[in-house]
């Protein structure tokens, strides 16, 4: 049995693609985990910063730290409004600085459909990962997060920003030829950033560990159920696939404290 808080598991892409699953003092991988009857049991909260049992509030963060930590600001979602680079601070200027101030891609991925996005270089190709891409291609490197925020604000006009995880989840495979839509992608950068466009980039595929096409994924609701069992049977993105099609979003209940059996 393991027990701990859940918090985003973490990925590693090599020949292929192994996800890890961390409970307390536990790394469970995820070639081990599939194909075993697991069951979730909901014991509580432990916000991810602060350690409170309050009820989580939002990104695994009890209410108060999601409004004063530096890793929940606006800027986070929305990378235009980044002030670091004018030396200004909006919540802690340090951590503004190391995470503002380094390289930037802006990128087209495949998820359910085109998209655009920002993250950090040092970040991919886990933000891929994580949101489910089938593939993915850099469209531009930018050597800050405001940069890179005020292409994404201009590409936002032609591509989708955000992924419907239920079409996400039955996708398994593209119609669309990124480096074609790369192309495209340039002609909408603004001018005096074009010169950050990446001409060279390729197009990057993730396989994901789940053979089974989906056609009517659920979504678990641990809170609510309090336990639930099932065959897991893939992953993909930060969702655990069970037999019968319902799904648990390890992303979006972190913070939750859970005890895990394995059959
Ligand atoms: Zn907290």
């Amino acid at each position: 049995m393991f027990k701990g808080v859940l918090s985003k598991m973490r990925t590693e892409l090599d020949q292929s693609l192994i996800y890890f699953l961390e409970l307390g003092d536990d790394f469970l991988i995820s070639d081990y985990l599939i194909n075993k009857e697991i069951r979730f049991k909901f014991l509580g909260f432990s916000c991810l910063k602060c350690s409170s049992e309050e009820e989580i509030f939002r990104q695994g963060h009890c209410k108060k730290c999601f409004f004063e930590s530096p890793s929940t600001a606006e800027w986070v979602i929305r990378p235009e409004l980044s002030k670091a680079h004018l030396n200004i601070q909006d919540r802690d200027i340090d951590y503004e600085k190391r995470i503002q101030l380094q390289p930037h891609i802006l990128y087209l991925s495949f998820t359910d459909d085109v998209k655009i996005g920002v993250t950090r270089k040092s970040q991919l190709p886990t933000r891929w990962i994580d949101q489910g891409a089938i593939n993915a291609i850099e469209v531009a490197e930018l050597p800050n997060r405001y940069l890179a925020g005020l292409c994404e604000v201009e590409l936002k006009k032609y591509y989708k920003d955000k992924t419907n995880w239920r079409a996400m989840l039955k996708a398994n495979k593209s119609e669309i030829d990124l480096s074609q839509e790369k192309l495209n992608a340039k002609k909408y950068l603004p001018s005096d950033l074009k010169k950050y466009y990446n001409s060279t980039s390729l197009v990057k595929e993730i396989a994901y560990p789940l053979e089974n096409k989906l056609d009517s994924p659920k979504s678990i609701n641990i809170k609510k159920l309090k336990d639930f069992k099932g065959k897991l049977i893939g992953i993909k993105g930060q969702y655990l696939i069970f037999e019968d099609q319902s799904v648990f979003n390890i992303r979006s209940n972190e913070g939750l404290v859970v005890e895990m059996e394995l059959n």
